[in-house]
C-alpha cells in the first residue's frame, strides 16, 4: 500500500509526523518514506510494508495531508503501475530528463582504451548535438585473459573530457559497490565535470547485494540490464531491490534473451517488450541493439540489422538507446564486431528521429482514436 501526501506536504511536516504515528500502531506494519524527485514536482509518500490488509484504505485517506491511498496490486511496489495510479513518472539528472515520453541516446565506447579514442568519440557525439554517452570501465567478461577494462585508472581523464565536451551523463557499468566509491571520489577530484547513470550489467541483474549498494545510494540514477535468461517477472523484480533501497532513478535496459532461437544474432531481440514495460512499470525504457544484435551485418535494403532493430524498438515508444560505437572498431580491445562507426554516426541518428517522428504520429493517431471512441480500452 502506497500513501501519497499533498504536495504541500513535506517529510519533516507535523502532519507526516502524525500520519507515521498512526501508522506505525497498527500491527506488524512498517511505513518507510520515500521522495519522490519528479520532474515537476517533490512528492513524498509512504510505503507500507507487512500485512496492509488489515487497514482501511478511506480512514487513512481522512487523515489530514493524504492526498490518496494505492493499494498495491502487483510485487513491483514502487516500481510499478497500479490501479488509479497516477504519481509522477520520471526524474532529471544534471539537466537530463529521463522519463517515459523522452527520448536520449547514448552512443559510445562499450570499453574506453586510448585517451584519443575517447576524445574521438566524445568529439563526435557533441558535434552531434548530444549530452550523453557510454564508457565502460570495468567490464565483465567471459574468459578471464580477456582485457577486464582499465577500471578507476582512466576515470580521472574520462570525467575530465567529458566535462570539456559538454557530456552530463556517462552510462558506466559497475560490477562491484566498490566501484561507486571510485567513479565518486573521481568525480570529486576532477570537480565533478559531468555525471554517471551506474549500469549494472545481465550478468549481475540478480546481484542482490549490488542492487542493494546501487539502491541506497540516491546520487545516481541506475540504468538495470534485463537479465538474459531469467524472466520478465524476475528483472523486473530485481529493478524493485534498487526502487525498495530508496533510488526510483531507475531505467530499464533490453538487450536480447540469450538462445539458439535468436541465431545468427547474438541474442534473440526483446524489443516487442518495450511498451510491455512502460505498461507494468514507471520505468523509462531503453533499447541496447549492440549487444542485441551483435554483428554488423546488414539486409540487402542497405540497413544494418542492429539499425532495424533500434528502428522497432523507438517505434514502440523507447525512451533511451545504448549503442556502441567506436572511432577504429578492428582495434577496440572490447566488442569491435558489433560497433559502428563515427561516419555512420549521422545517418543512425537520422534513421532514429525518423522511426521517432512515426512513434509520436502513432501516437497521435491512438489518442484520436480513443478521443473519438471513449468505449474500447
Ligand atoms: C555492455 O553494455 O557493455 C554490456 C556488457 O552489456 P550486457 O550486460 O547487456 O551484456
Ligand atoms: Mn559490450
Amino acid at each position: 500500500m502506497i500513501v501519497i501526501l499533498n504536495s504541500r506536504v513535506g517529510e519533516d511536516s507535523p502532519e507526516t509526523r502524525t500520519i507515521l504515528e498512526y501508522l506505525r500502531a497498527k500491527p506488524g506494519i512498517t511505513p518507510k518514506i520515500h521522495q519522490v524527485v519528479g520532474t515537476q514536482q517533490v512528492l513524498t509518500e509512504i510505503y507500507l510494508v507487512g500485512d496492509t490488509s488489515i487497514l482501511d484504505k478511506r480512514e487513512i485517506e481522512n487523515l489530514s495531508g493524504v492526498k490518496r491511498v494505492v493499494r498495491v496490486s502487483r510485487s513491483y511496489a514502487v516500481l510499478g503501475r497500479h490501479a488509479g495510479d497516477s504519481r509522477s513518472y520520471g526524474f532529471n539528472y544534471n539537466g537530463v530528463t529521463f522519463d517515459q515520453d523522452s527520448l536520449n541516446i547514448f552512443a559510445g565506447l562499450c570499453a574506453v582504451d586510448t585517451p584519443e579514442h575517447v576524445e574521438q568519440m566524445l568529439k563526435a557525439v557533441s558535434r552531434a548535438g548530444m549530452v550523453c554517452t557510454r564508457m565502460g570501465a570495468y567490464k565483465p567478461r567471459t574468459n578471464p585473459y580477456s582485457f577486464q577494462g582499465h577500471g578507476a585508472n582512466c576515470l580521472p581523464w574520462v570525467f575530465e573530457l567529458a566535462g570539456k565536451h559538454g557530456i552530463k551523463v556517462i552510462a558506466m557499468e559497475i560490477t562491484h559497490e566498490n566501484h561507486i566509491e571510485e567513479i565518486n571520489t573521481a568525480l570529486e577530484q576532477a570537480g565533478n565535470p559531468t555525471g554517471v547513470m551506474l549500469q549494472v550489467g545481465t550478468r549481475n541483474t540478480q546481484n542482490f547485494e549490488l542492487l542493494k549498494q546501487c539502491g541506497r545510494q540516491g546520487r545516481h540514477p541506475v540504468l538495470l540490464k534485463r537479465g538474459f535468461g531469467i524472466t520478465l517477472e524476475e528483472s523486473l523484480n530485481a529493478a524493485e531491490y534498487l526502487a525498495s533501497e530508496g533510488n526510483r532513478k531507475v531505467v530499464f535496459c533490453l538487450r536480447g534473451m540469450k538462445t539458439n532461437m535468436g541465431d545468427p544474432h547474438r541474442n534473440f531481440v526483446d524489443f516487442s517488450h518495450v511498451p510491455v514495460i512502460k505498461r507494468m512499470t514507471h520505468m523509462p525504457v531503453c533499447i541496447d541493439p549492440s549487444h542485441s544484435v551483435g554483428t554488423r551485418d546488414g539486409s540487402p535494403d542497405r540497413l544494418l540489422d542492429s539499425f532495424h532493430v533500434t528502428a522497432q524498438g523507438v517505434i514502440a515508444g523507447a525512451n533511451m538507446v545504448l549503442v556502441d560505437f567506436h572511432p577504429n572498431p578492428p582495434t577496440a580491445l572490447v566488442d569491435g564486431p558489433q560497433a559502428l562507426v563515427l561516419e555512420e554516426l549521422e545517418f543512425f541518428l537520422e534513421d532514429i528521429r525518423i522511426a521517432r517522428n512515426a512513434y509520436l504520429e502513432r501516437n497521435a493517431l491512438a489518442r484520436k482514436f480513443h478521443e473519438a471512441n471513449p468505449g474500447p480500452a
